[in-house]
Order: C-alpha cells, then sequence, then structure tokens
C-alpha cells in the first residue's frame, strides 16, 4: 500500500475525489495544485496510515521511507532542506478528515525550527524579527498541541499550557505597554522563547525538542491522535461521523504571512456564507499567521471594499491596501468556482506580496444562502437544475420554515448589544456561561443561549444543545461561526461591549448586568442582542423557495401524503404540497374538535355491558364520526384518503380523575362506582400491547362496522354530489392475514349495503393495513393476498422491533448516542440495519403475491430526509408526514430521484 502522496508545482499524486484516502483538505490541496494555483509543495500521508496508527500505536511498515522520499521531493521542489543550518525548509503538519471538521483536530505549524536552523533562516530572510516570532509559535502550538493534548493531559481550564504561555506574553505586553503581538520587537521574542521552553519544562516535565527529525515525527503522531481528541471526539457525535475514519497528516512547505507588511493570511468565502449574495466574501491580517485570522485573536480587516460591515468599515480592505495581489485572488476565487461548480471556503497566505493558497472545501452555509446559492448558480449556468436540487439539504430547507425575528417587535426594542450576524434567523432563551450548562439545561427542557467571551471550538456539545450562541469576540469566519452555520443555528459573534464575568455568571453591557437564567432575544440576521423575548415570525413566504420547490417536484418520483385530520391542517398541508392524506387518524375526531359530544358518545358505547347497548350508543356515535370524515374527504377531493380505523386501547378514552368520572356517570344515568367497575375492568398493564387496533375489531365487530359503515357512507354521498372521493380504509395493528379476511367480510357486507341504498354503482375504495408489527412485516406475502396497499408504521415498527417504548426512551437514548451504542435516535431516522432491510423485504414479498401492490409509510421518519430517501430506493409509492415536514419530504424524494 501507498500511504503517503505528494503535491505541488503543478501537480499532484492525489485528486480531489479521493477524499477518503486524502481527506477533504489533502485531496483539495492535491486538487488545486493540478488546476494550476499556487500550492506550496508537500504530501499527505492517508487516513489508512491514521488507521493503522490508532490500532497499533505505531506507523505501518514502509511509511516512513515513504515519508522520507516525500519530503526529499519536496525539498527538491522548494529549493530546500529540512533541518538544514543555512537553508532550511520549515512545514506545517495538518491534520484533515474525509469530511471537514472545523477547528477540531489539530495542525502545527514551522515545523522544522531549532535552535541550529534559527540562525540560517534569519540570515536568508533578513528578518530576524520574523524567525523569532515564527519560533515562539512553533513552541506554543507544539506544547499544546504535542506535548500536552497528544499525551491526553488534560488541566482545568485556565491551567492549559497554552494559557500559561499565553500569559506570560500578556504580562510583557502589560510591562512594556504593547497594544498588540505586533508590537513585540525580535529581542522580546527571542526572550519570550526562552520563557515559553522554560515554563514547558516546569509544567509538562520535559524538554521542548530541538531536533528537527523528531520536530516532525512527533507532530505528525500528535495530529493522527487528535483525530481521538475530545472535540473532535463530540464533533464526531454530534455529526455522525464514524470513529473509524480516521485523519490525514498534511506535511506541507511553510509560507509566511508573517513577514512584514507585504505579508499577510486570510481567510474567504467565493460567496456570502450568510446570505448566500454573490459577493466575494472574507477577512484577512497583515503580518500574521495561519490562526489569527480564525483565532479571534486580533479583530480581522474586511477583504474588499464591498462587503466592508458597520463593525469593519474602519478597517483596510485587502483590495485598498494590496490591489494587485487581491485582482490574483479574484482570478482564483474564479477559477475555484468554475472547477468545483460550488461555493468555496479557502485560506490563503501573502508572503512579501506573493499569493498561495493553503486550503479550499465547499464551504458551509445556512439554509437561506444554500437556497440562494443554488438559484443564483443554475441562473448563472454554473450548475443545472439536477445539480440545483442537492444543494439544499433537509436541514437548511427546515431552517428556513423556521422563525425570525419579527420586525415589528424589533422596531420598538433597542439592541442592548451588537455584533456580527454569524448565523442568521431568530433565537430567544435563557442566557447561560459554559457548554456544561448549556448541554444540562438543554437536557432539562429549557431553551438556551451560550454566551461565551470567544468562539472556542471546545464548546461543540453547548453550541449544540442551544438556540443560539453570543460571543464578545471573534470574527465571522471562527471556526464556531463556521460550526453554527453548518447547523443553521443564529449566531451573533464579537459583541465587543459584552463583559462577561465567567466565575458570577453575570454578562454586563453598557452599564446593565444580567445573570445566568435571564433571557435574550438574538438577531442573527443583524447581529442585535435584545434582552427579554421578542415575537417570532414566519420565514416561508419566500418566492425563491417557491421557485425551488417547483424545481424540485418535477424531479421526485415518490408521491407525498401528510397525516392530517383536521380541516386546518388538511389545508396547511396542501399549501405545503400534500398530494392525499396517509394517515387520517380515526381517534382525532374526539378531542380538540369543539363538541364534546362525540367523546361523550364513544365512552357511552365504550362501558356499555352487552352488545345491543353498544350497538344503540354506536348508532348515536354514527353521524358524528360519518360527517367528521366526509368533511375531510370532500377537502382532499379526488385525492387519496387513508382513513385509520380506531387504534388505540379503548380504556385511554375512558375519564381518569374522579371529578370526570363523576360527571360522566351523571349524563350516563348511573352510579360512579359503576363507571369505575367498568372502566377499571378495561384496564391493562401493558395497553400498548393489549387490547386495541384490529384487536377490538375482532372482539366487538359492532365496533369495526360502523367505522366502515361511516366511510363508505360519507363516500357514497360525496359521490351522488358529484364529488370523487377516494377513501382508503386502514386497519392498524395486524400481525396475520386471517384478521384482514375478518375485517374484509364486514367491508363487503357493508359495501352491498351502502351501494344499494344510496343507489349508486360503486365506491372506489381501497382496502389496505397498517404494517407495524414485525410479524405482518414478515408475513406480508400473505398480508397482501388481503390488503391492497401497506402503510409501514414505522414508529411502532421501530419500538417493537427494538423493544424500546417511545414515550420512555428518553431515560436512555441520550447515553445510548453518547457511547454510541446506536449512530442515530431510531425513531428519527430509520434504522439501516434492521428496520429498513426488513421493510425492503417486505415490500418484495407483498408485491410478489400483488404486483400492484401500493406502498407508503405514515410514521414520524416519512418527513426524515435519509428515511424518505431509503423509501424511495425500496420503491414506495408515496411518503406521509405532518404538513411542517412536507417539504422536506419533497426534497429528500427529490434528490434520492435525481
Ligand atoms: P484547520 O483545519 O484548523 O483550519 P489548518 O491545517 O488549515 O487547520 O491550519 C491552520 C492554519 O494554519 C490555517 O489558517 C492555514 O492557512 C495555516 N497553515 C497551515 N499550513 C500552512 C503552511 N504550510 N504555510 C502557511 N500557513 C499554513
Ligand atoms: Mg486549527
Ligand atoms: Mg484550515
Amino acid at each position: 500500500t501507498q500511504y503517503v502522496y505528494t503535491f505541488g508545482e503543478g501537480t499532484a499524486e492525489g485528486r480531489g475525489a479521493q477524499k477518503n484516502l486524502l481527506g477533504g483538505k489533502g485531496a483539495n490541496l492535491a486538487e488545486m495544485a493540478r488546476i494550476g494555483l499556487p500550492v506550496p509543495a508537500g504530501f499527505t500521508i492517508s487516513t489508512d496510515g491514521c488507521v493503522y496508527y490508532m490500532k497499533h500505536g505505531d506507523y505501518p511498515e514502509g511509511m516512513e521511507q515513504e515519508v522520507e522520499a516525500a519530503l526529499a521531493k519536496t525539498e527538491k521542489l522548494m529549493g530546500m532542506k529540512y533541518g538544514d543550518p543555512e537553508n532550511p525548509l520549515l512545514v506545517s503538519c495538518r491534520s484533515g478528515a474525509r469530511k471537514s471538521m472545523p477547528g477540531m483536530m489539530e495542525t502545527v505549524l514551522n515545523v522544522g525550527l531549532t535552535t541550529k536552523t534559527i540562525p540560517g533562516l534569519i540570515e536568508k530572510t533578513g528578518n530576524e524579527r520574523f524567525v523569532w516570532d515564527a519560533y515562539r509559535r512553533l513552541i506554543q502550538m507544539f506544547a499544546d498541541v504535542v506535548m500536552e493534548k497528544a499525551e491526553g493531559i488534560e488541566p482545568d481550564e485556565g491551567e492549559e499550557i497554552r494559557a500559561q504561555l499565553d500569559n506570560i506574553m500578556d504580562e510583557i505586553k502589560e510591562q512594556k505597554g504593547y497594544e498588540g503581538d505586533t508590537d513585540f520587537s525580535a529581542d522580546d521574542l527571542k526572550e519570550l522563547s526562552e520563557k515559553f521552553k522554560k515554563k514547558i519544562k516546569e509544567v509538562l516535565g520535559s524538554e521542548f525538542p530541538d531536533d528537527p527529525k523528531e520536530q516532525l515525527w512527533q507532530a505528525i503522531g500528535a495530529v493522527f491522535k487528535s483525530w481521538n481528541g475530545k472535540r473532535a471526539v463530540s464533533y464526531r457525535r454530534i455529526e455522525g461521523i464514524p470513529d473509524e475514519w480516521g485523519t490525514a497528516c498534511n506535511v506541507q512547505s511553510m509560507v509566511f504571512g508573517n513577514m512584514g507588511d507585504t505579508s499577510a493570511t486570510g481567510v474567504a468565502f467565493t460567496r456570502n456564507p450568510a446570505t448566500g449574495e454573490n459577493k466575494f466574501y472574507g477577512e484577512w491580517l497583515p503580518n500574521a499567521q495561519g490562526e489569527d485570522v480564525v483565532a479571534g485573536i486580533r479583530t480581522p480587516n474586511p477583504l474588499n471594499m464591498d462587503t466592508k460591515s458597520e463593525q469593519n468599515k474602519h478597517l483596510p480592505s485587502l483590495e485598498e491596501a494590496m490591489p494587485d495581489t487581491y485582482k490574483e485572488i479574484v482570478d482564483v476565487r474564479n477559477k475555484l468556482e468554475a472547477h468545483y461548480q460550488d461555493m468555496q471556503d479557502i485560506e490563503f497566505t501573502i508572503q512579501e506580496n506573493k499569493l498561495y493558497m493553503l486550503q479550499t472545501r465547499v464551504g458551509k452555509r445556512t439554509g437561506m444562502a444554500a437556497l440562494n446559492m443554488a438559484m443564483d448558480m443554475l441562473a448563472e449556468n454554473l450548475i443545472d437544475e439536477k445539480l440545483a436540487v442537492t444543494r439544499v439539504s433537509a436541514d437548511q430547507l427546515n431552517e428556513m420554515l423556521h422563525p425570525l425575528v419579527d420586525p415589528e417587535a424589533e422596531k420598538k426594542a433597542t439592541p442592548i448589544a451588537e455584533g456580527l450576524p454569524a448565523g442568521p434567523g431568530g433565537a430567544f432563551g435563557q442566557i447561560v456561561f459554559t457548554s456544561d450548562d448549556a448541554v444540562k439545561w438543554y437536557r432539562e427542557g429549557k431553551h438556551v443561549i451560550l454566551v461565551r467571551e470567544e468562539t472556542n471550538p471546545e464548546d461543540v456539545e453547548g453550541m449544540r444543545a442551544a438556540e443560539a450562541i453570543l460571543t464578545a469576540r471573534g470574527g465571522m469566519t471562527s471556526h464556531a461561526a463556521l460550526v453554527a452555520r453548518g447547523w443553521g443555528k443564529c449566531c451573533i459573534v464579537g459583541a465587543g461591549n459584552l463583559k462577561i464575568d465567567l466565575q458570577q455568571r453575570t454578562v454586563s453591557t453598557n452599564g446593565k448586568t444580567f445573570k445566568e437564567g435571564d433571557v435574550f432575544t438574538l438577531n442573527g440576521t443583524k447581529g442585535y442582542v435584545y434582552e427579554g423575548e421578542l415575537a417570532m415570525i414566519d420565514a416561508t413566504e419566500n418566492p425563491r423557495l417557491k421557485d425551488f420547490m417547483a424545481i424540485v417536484d418535477r424531479y421526485r418520483k415518490l408521491k407525498v401524503r401528510t397525516n392530517a385530520e383536521t380541516a386546518e391542517d388538511v389545508k396547511l398541508a396542501k399549501e405545503f404540497g400534500a398530494e392525499g392524506i396517509g394517515l387520517y387518524r380515526t381517534e382525532h375526531m374526539f378531542y380538540g374538535k369543539g363538541s364534546e359530544k362525540p367523546l361523550f358518545l364513544l365512552r357511552k358505547m365504550i362501558l356499555s355491558v352487552n352488545e345491543d347497548e353498544r350497538r344503540a350508543a354506536l348508532d348515536e356515535l354514527f353521524p358524528h364520526v360519518k360527517d367528521d370524515i366526509k368533511e375531510t374527504l370532500e377537502i382532499l377531493d379526488d385525492r387519496p384518503v387513508t382513513i385509520r380505523l380506531l387504534d388505540p386501547p379503548l380504556h385511554e378514552f375512558v375519564p381518569h380523575s374522579e371529578e370526570n368520572q363523576k360527571r360522566l356517570a351523571e349524563a350516563l344515568n348511573i352510579d360512579v362506582a359503576t363507571v369505575i367497575k367498568r372502566s377499571n375492568a378495561l384496564r391493562e398493564s401493558n395497553p400498548m400491547m393489549g387490547h386495541r387496533g384490529v384487536r377490538v375489531g375482532i372482539t366487538y365487530p359492532e365496533i369495526a362496522e360502523a367505522q366502515i359503515r361511516a366511510i363508505l357512507q360519507a363516500a357514497a354521498e360525496l359521490i351522488k354530489a358529484g364529488k370523487k372521493p377516494r377513501p382508503e380504509i386502514m386497519i392498524p395493528v395486524t400481525c396475520d392475514v386471517k384478521e384482514l379476511d375478518i375485517m374484509k367480510q364486514i367491508v363487503d357486507q357493508v359495501y352491498e349495503d351502502v351501494v344499494q341504498a344510496a343507489g349508486i354503482d360503486k365506491i372506489d375504495y381501497d382496502f389496505g393495513t397498517m404494517i407495524e408489527i414485525p410479524r405482518a412485516a414478515m408475513l406480508s406475502d400473505q398480508m397482501a393476498q388481503t390488503a391492497q396497499f401497506f402503510s409501514f408504521g414505522t414508529n411502532d415498527l421501530t419500538q417493537m422491533t427494538f423493544g424500546f417504548s417511545r414515550d420512555d426512551m428518553v431515560t436512555f437514548m441520550n447515553e445510548y448516542l453518547d457511547r454510541s451504542i446506536l449512530p442515530r435516535d431510531p425513531f428519527q431516522t430509520l434504522d439501516m440495519e434492521s428496520i429498513a432491510p426488513m421493510i425492503e423485504d417486505s415490500v418484495k414479498k407483498g408485491r410478489t403475491t400483488r404486483p400492484d401492490l401500493k406502498v407508503g409509510i405514515c410514521g414520524e421518519h416519512g418527513g426524515d430526509g435519509p428515511s424518505v430517501k431509503f423509501c424511495h430506493r425500496a420503491g414506495f409509492d408515496y411518503v406521509s408526514c405532518s404538513p411542517y415536514r412536507l417539504p422536506i419530504a419533497r426534497l429528500a424524494a427529490a434528490q434520492a430521484a435525481v
């Protein structure tokens, strides 16, 4: 196996498509080199190398030799030699996994500087200050990444070696009255390096290595180990990235943005990642290196004049400061967009006016930006419709269906603070000051806003739990801003006038102090922070979104239906594109629909002691049920409506409080004791697996019959009125075809009656079942003998396959996810290991019996992106979900089809 792949000077051994092997960073460095962009030469050690190293604690056979050879090649391309006292080459060791994990792993710069190579580099560059600056940075990074984190040392907050070294720097700054890092002289930096080395020895007990090869190999090892660092592990868990992938390690010749005022470093997006606007957007710092821009140490400058903001308009843009280099980088932008056909997130460094590209990747963006970019690029002919459809993810679409701060409410409020609009949308919540608290409060069901001094990737879990993130420092391209945007989170960074007191858990601004638990509202689109809770509005009325969804609908093959009962929901669902109802739950008509009469009649029926009583009660109930169904069938007109017969255990409908039992007794004209006695007789120890669904119809056929009659009669009445109702009768909780046969017999009898009595030719209806019990799924070839359609009830199917109660799993699910026992919550996304194959098999079997078997899904999964895509692959006819999830289902269906 080849473990090492070189790149540089217009060529590369690897390519952009090899992300699995080379990691995203390595693959794109190779690709940029191939398309002729100025990439400093270097090589990538593959993720296989990392995986091996993680398993064996050592490098695979031959890898070391390959590294030596690749280093020699790099030296040749660069005309320098690693570790050479006269003409030393320095390198960076950079992590980079398959999927971008911004800031979650480690990188070490300036590797190769030692007491032996320092004089040579000073001689060569004639820039003493620069060399000592590079050296002190190497020591800082090396101590932090290689000597502490990679060794698994986890000091308390503030006690990290990094913080201790920062303190030394701050002390000197204070002593000498310096404002920033750039005020340090060469001598200061030299002295600082000595102090650093002493501190490291004192705190960590070992020497900072002065041998170049030792530095290199330790740095490579540390990069590999950073795959299992705390942040990286948390981030993977949240993003569902497998632990087995590993990171690549990119060893790349250093170029220097800290060689003086003609040098610089920057980060940019080829379009605005927050809004999608087609403007080159970025931040840069003169005389700076690598992390400076993203770390929020100095306030970065804007890239160009076009994109200055309120906060940075007084700072010089790159366009003004280095017009020629700026033009070069605009060319690079155009080349990259044309090549990748997507917005790119880039890192560049300028060394004495010469531009170098250090990274490119597809940029993370907000939902709104994703939509705008897709539609713009389509108009620019940069991408076609099929590609456009894939450019908005389910989560991004979901985010657009989420609220904004109501402009009216906002007009009346005064911001208490202002920062950079890093992640748009609106949010309110109680403020907390640590990541741990955010997680804790979130688990208690609270809405929180995480308030931090600076954007810090260590906070990922808290960021994830928070409704929104607010920081006092940092820029738009800071790691946390990037992460927040990727998640579509409302986020404001760099709100400079916030004074955070972590000990007291307070934040003050303009003389006012707020404590933990106080409520803030954030407008992440503008960067405004308000005290208290402001009203929110809905963002769906966006014409561009409508255009996009029209394209989406042209490509999908799956139909989409909704789960709905009320006229209101049904109308909403039609607006969201519903092509029918996939689940109308009969029992819902007994709650919250205005009149209490139907519920009373149902209770009367349930508490009946014999068939006669029950039939009498059912007759009374009948017109209510029929009218409710009729109304729904009428709204849907010629679109299908799947009506599920009564599903829950009957006991659920009986009143439990003494008060209500008394009232019912009075209304029924019997005594309370009788009500209680009958109700107790219905009590079950495990009602969800008890006397419910089809089982009630089997034991009390008259209950099933009344419902079936209501459906068919409602349809008959509509037919007579010239409509075309399409009811589908669905039997729940079945496990055997004989149950279906018994129900079908009732349907056939009622059908004859109703058609004759109405004097019509026929009613177009289908008869089918939910498949929600594993036994039914396994015996689906038999079920399909009688059922004309299957609707997979994946909530129960998941519940019964896992043996996890849907209502009780909150107590352990988090632990299951935290400890990677399960990759994700199976109630959100179909379990691809058990449920999905079971369904796939079941559909196949069903269709061997009945080739035109109609298949749908009506569980929560019907509105979940990956689950919908599965349904497409498994040959479903439709998915059904709640009205608000419909756009997501449509999008996922289209993405599965293109
Ligand atoms: P991350 O994944 O955290 O962004 P990177 O590997 O991209 O880490 O490196 C961090 C910073 O160091 C980036 O800003 C990058 O531009 C800079 N950097 C990395 N390698 C080099 C190099 N060879 N020369 C100059 N700067 C570099
Ligand atoms: Mg980094
Ligand atoms: Mg980077």
